[in-house]
């Protein structure tokens, strides 16, 4: 098109942004276009750099090469990153527990350093329920609860109006740090009886270990090599009653936290995410009963309770790429 002046054609305007997730085990890195669609993704092993000065050097060259092969360094807006403990707030993954790097990390300033493209970050609650608002179960409400269900931990994280409640520290939604029970299993945050004790694959594996010894029945869980969400799951397809009440102990649990936590906010929708939710109905009938029978009677009925249909592979760098958009861009050479 024949070229006005002072009016600009969308090829003038950056139509990309870099979405990282950092997690324990890896971390992917994305080129998102303005659709939502992935250009390109690829990850490495986190724990490959124990320094976080050789991870931070390694991630930008990393990203820098995947931005130079697709479309290059002047189709880029911004970057988005998730992470553990990460505060938005001050741009710092601050004291994390699932990180190999201690102390307070100034990520976002140390990233935008080195690739001179404007950072924010979000810890990896807050992407989880930005992704499904942006492109998942969420989109188009304004209050509701996104809870993840994974390995070592249950992490949460709510919209209220709209926004991302983050609390006076930025620490809303620890649903997973609340107590169910007095005096019950020890907890990584120093507590006994939390939520996460119970409900992430960790709980699910202790109750199998502790109903085992219990059980006087034979059952199929004694013969597996290894306790996991899917190999219990796999011995409930069998008809293996310990391993249906394992899930339907697990599931009860649940059913009471979420209860719990729909009381105090009256969400539209909990939308569940995270290996757990691989355990589907041994997991979901338990927890559907036990949460209409302790929720507040005059929400009972009117809390949707959803499992997320993003992949686990692809959510979290989306989410981080949505944030990326809602930096505002720079660079070092303007
Ligand atoms: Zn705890």
């Amino acid at each position: 098109m024949e070229s006005v002046e002072g009016v600009e054609s969308i090829d003038k305007i950056k139509v990309r942004v870099v979405g990282i997730d950092i997690r324990l085990d890896r971390t992917t890195y994305a080129i998102v276009d303005i659709k939502g669609d992935i250009v390109a993704q690829d990850q490495f092993d986190t724990m490959d750099f124990p320094d976080v000065n050789d991870f931070v050097s390694a991630l930008s060259e990393k990203v820098m090469m995947l931005v130079e092969e697709n479309g290059g360094y002047e189709s880029i807006r911004s970057v988005g990153v998730s992470a553990p403990s990460a505060n938005s707030l001050t741009g710092c993954v601050e004291n994390a527990a699932n990180l190999p790097w201690k102390g307070v990390v100034p990520l976002a300033a140390m990233l935008r350093d080195r690739l001179g493209l404007a950072v924010a970050v979000a810890n990896d609650a807050h992407i989880t329920a930005l992704s499904e608002k942006t492109y998942g179960s969420a989109h188009g409400m304004k209050d509701f609860v996104v809870v993840s269900m994974s390995h070592g931990g249950l992490g949460s994280c709510f919209y209220s109006n709209g926004q991302p409640h983050l609390g006076y520290n930025g620490f809303a939604g620890e649903v997973g740090h609340t107590c169910v029970e007095i005096n019950g299993r020890e907890c990584g945050c120093g507590n006994k009886g939390c939520l996460e004790t119970y409900c992430s694959q960790k709980g699910l594996i202790k109750t199998a270990e502790e109903l085992i010894a219990e059980s006087k029945e034979p059952t199929l869980l004694s013969d597996l090599q290894e306790l996991t969400i899917q190999t219990i799951t796999d011995c409930c397809y069998k008809g293996d009653k310990l391993a249906i009440e394992v899930f339907r102990r697990t599931g009860e649990m649940l059913g009471m936290g979420l209860a719990n936590y729909a009381s105090v906010l009256n969400p539209e929708a909990i939308i569940l995410t995270g290996e757990m939710t691989q355990a589907g109905k041994w997991l979901l009938k338990p927890m559907r009963i036990s949460f209409d029978e302790h929720v507040f009677h005059n929400i009972r009925n009117k809390t949707r309770i959803l499992v997320s249909i993003l992949k686990e592979g692809e959510r979290d760098v989306l989410g981080a790429s949505a944030l990326a958009w809602d930096v505002k861009e720079y660079s070092l050479f303007k």
